[in-house]
This record gives structure tokens, sequence and C-alpha cells, in this order.
């Protein structure tokens, strides 16, 4: 990340080029959530595309799963969120805010400066009632992570699946956390998506996995583009272990608050299996049959936040830079996770040029997200594909009618070159699915 990407701008650019909004913005917002836009839909959803591909699709020892998010208030006795998943609470005696404890440093209101109350613990969970009667035996919660239902279906998904241990659950939807701080735009909201993986491993052979596990995952951000150099790892003390961790890594990145959390990679245990077992009284223990033992198997947990993800891919792709003259903004997202892949621009809206680019349009969008821009001047929308990270523009102009030749601009270098339309949807499938991309290397002509 360049040392002048600050928070604001990255907030900016999201609100004007429409990949994130304030919630009901219209009525004046609601504390700490988004809405995702037309971009901003498509680079999250590109992220999970990207997860589960190299997850689940990739491998043949993990296989996916979509729980429901209300699950039965057993479910989190068993985990020990209702007695544990706390944060301690304190609250202005004088402006009544409420704050997190362990945040406040010389125990005085940080708004106002007034006293503040002695701390009490404060649940995380949104509760709500299930049916029409609101009474304690109806209370459920909304998921605080996607782990739990997981870990429910182990049994089901180990005799369905026909797979052995080492076997992955991976799992990727919403959680809830009744934050009593949040904040940093959508690093921390109530509201967010989880990519979380339970991988079931024989006890003795965990903290190999663990490692195994810290270092996929590391290498994925870098895969997608992440600067090696704002990633970095750190272990969990024993004093600020989660209730059900052995061990923990955060791997952290270097946001413009400073370096957080962007992942937690820890080794839960048989934590989890074996409180399911006791509280809903099935066995939950694994026959492995090639070692002939039964065992309760423990569980390395990958989980990643989607929208801190996205923060980070927008960050650290984030670039300004003079170029021709003019101050350029560039989005240099690695192309699986752009919005759009392509844009077709006709050179003007002169109407002999628009049949043949919305041809090329047609032609491209069903095999890429594509957009099709013929408003303002060429140099304009070059600068919007610029911001929000389209790798290409395919520009159609007079001379396409004749030669049925058209120019493609190159995002990151600026090269441009001529193709035969013919040659253009094989072309941008080479560059954009190609492993080393570097334009550069084949075309080598620069924007005139
Ligand atoms: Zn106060």
């Amino acid at each position: 990340m360049p040392a002048d990407v600050t928070m604001d701008k990255i907030v900016s650019l999201c609100k004007r080029r429409g990949f994130i909004f304030p919630s009901s913005e219209i009525y004046g917002g609601l504390g700490s959530c988004w809405d995702y836009g037309p971009m901003g839909v498509e680079l999250k959803r590109n992220v999970k595309n990207a997860w589960w591909r190299t997850i689940v699709q990739e491998r043949d020892d993990v296989v996916g799963i979509d729980t429901s998010i209300m699950m039965h208030p057993e479910v989190w006795k068993a985990s020990g969120h209702v007695d544990s998943f706390t944060d301690p609470l304190v609250e202005c005696k004088s402006c009544h805010l409420r704050w997190r404890a362990d945040e406040i440093e010389n125990q005085k209101c940080p708004q106002c400066g007034g006293e503040l109350t002695e701390p009490r613990m404060f649940n995380l969970m949104f509760r709500t009632f299930m049916g029409p009667l609101e009474e304690t035996a109806s209370t459920v919660y909304l998921r605080p992570e996607t782990a739990q239902g997981i870990f429910v279906n182990f049994e089901n998904v180990v005799t369905t699946s026909r797979k052995k241990l080492p076997l992955g659950i991976a799992q990727i939807g919403k959680s809830f956390r009744n934050e009593i701080t949040p904040g940093n735009f959508i690093f921390r909201t109530r509201e967010f998506e989880h990519m979380e993986l339970e991988y079931f491993v024989k006890p003795g052979t965990d903290d190999g996995w663990l490692d195994y596990w810290v270092k996929q995952r590391l290498d994925w951000y870098m895969s997608l583009g992440i600067t090696k150099e704002n990633l970095r790892l750190r272990q969990h003390g024993k004093d600020e272990l989660a209730h059900y961790a052995k061990d923990c890594y955060d791997v952290e990145y270097l946001f413009p608050m400073g370096w957080s959390e962007l992942e937690g990679i820890a080794n839960r245990s048989d934590y989890d299996l074996t409180q399911h077992a006791k509280h809903s009284g099935k066995d939950l223990s694994y026959y492995d049959g090639q070692d002939g033992e039964r065992y309760v198997p423990y569980v390395i947990e990958p989980s990643a936040g989607v929208d801190r993800s996205v923060l980070a891919f927008l960050v650290d792709s984030y670039h300004e830079e003079v170029v021709e003259g003019g101050n350029r903004v560039v989005l240099r997202l690695h192309p699986s996770l752009a919005p759009m892949k392509v844009a077709v621009l006709p050179l003007s809206r002169n109407e002999r040029l628009a049949p043949l680019a919305r041809d090329v349009y047609r032609r491209l969008c069903s095999s890429f997200m594509a957009d099709y821009d013929d408003s303002q001047s060429i140099g304009r929308r070059y600068r919007r594909q610029d911001e929000i990270g389209t790798p290409f523009c395919v520009t159609v102009d007079f001379e396409s009618l004749q030669d049925n030749q058209v120019t493609i601009r190159e995002r990151d270098s600026l090269a441009q070159i001529r193709l035969p339309l013919e040659e253009l949807d094989e072309a941008l499938r080479a560059k954009l699915s190609g492993e080393a991309f570097d334009a550069t290397t084949l075309w080598a002509t620069r924007e005139k």
C-alpha cells in the first residue's frame, strides 16, 4: 500500500464508482451497515469465488456446506458462546455513551472525559424470537460464526461424502456480532460475511496441519496480488486465546488504520465436537479404519472475513499516478477479482459506430463480465474503467468499420494493440486466465 492511501480515499472511491454505499442512506444511514453496489457486489462475489475455488474446488479433501443462520439455541450453549462470547462494557455516567472497557486507556469517557461505570459483560450475539411468542423458550440467536453449522453436521458430511480424515468442510455465509465499537468502514461491522474452513484431523497431527494452513492462507492472499510486505503473521499470546483454542495465528494486513486482523487460523482442538457430543448425547467420534482407532478429531480453522478481504484488496490495489500529463487513480486488481473484465467503448456516440460496438459487447458478455460505455470523452471513460479496475478496454473506431479490428488497451501498462475481432475473445481469455499477469511482454506498443 503506498503511504498516501487513506481510508477517506477508499471510502470516496467506493461511493463514487458504485462499490459500497452507506446502508439506508436516504434515511441518514444505519451505524456500521454498508451496501455493496454494482461494482462492489461483483468484487465481493469474485473474492468468495476465488476462496471457494482454492479451498473446495481444487482440493479432494474439502467439501462445501451451506447451513442455516438460525440454529437450535442449545448449539450456542454447547459452543460456549452463551457464557463466554462477551466483551466488557462500560457506560459514561455523563453522556451515556458505551465503550469497550478493554479499549479505554485512562478510565475516563473518551468523548467527554466523564466517569465510567464498572464494567459488565455484554454478550455479542444478536437475539431474536422464533414464532409469535416473545418469550425465553423461543429465543434464537443469529449465528456469530458459520463454524457451528459445520460441527453439528460433521457426522452427516462424513457419512454422505464417503471421505476419510483429514477432511475439511467449508462454508461462506453471513455472521452477526453486536459489536460495541464497530468501525473503520467495512472492517468491523455487526453484519458481515465469513469464509470458514473446519479441517478435521487426527489428534497429534494438529500442530503440523496448523502450520500447513497458515502457509496456505498467506499464499492465497499473495496469489491474488496482495503485496507481501503488507502481510504479517501474529501468534496469539496464551492470555488472548479464545476459550476453544489451543493455538492461533492472525494473518494481519497493513490497513490505513494500521496492522489489523484479516484472518484467524486457529487450532480448535477437539473442543467443539466434544461439547456437541456432550450436549446432544450423540457420539461424534470418528473411526479411523486405516489405524484401527476411534477418536474425536481435532480441528484446524482458517476463518476469514469476506468484507475485510474486500477492503484489503481495494487498499492494496489503489494507486494514484501521473500518466500522459494527467493524474489517474487506478485499482490494479488481480484480473480474477476485477468487477468488470473488459469494457467496450465506441470512440464516440456517432451512430455509425454503435451497431458494431454493441455487437462486440454482446459477443463478449457471454464469456466475461463486460461493461458498455459510450458517455463522455474516451479519456474520461478510460479513467472510469481504471478506477473500477477493469483490466482491458476495447475501443471501436471508424477504422474498425473498414478492417474489422479493434484496439485493446491494458490497464496497468497502458499498452495498446489492434486485433482482428475474431481473435478478441480468445486473446482476452488467455490474458485473463494467465497466472503470470504481464501484458507488457506481449503488447509492446505504448498508448499514444
Ligand atoms: Zn461521556
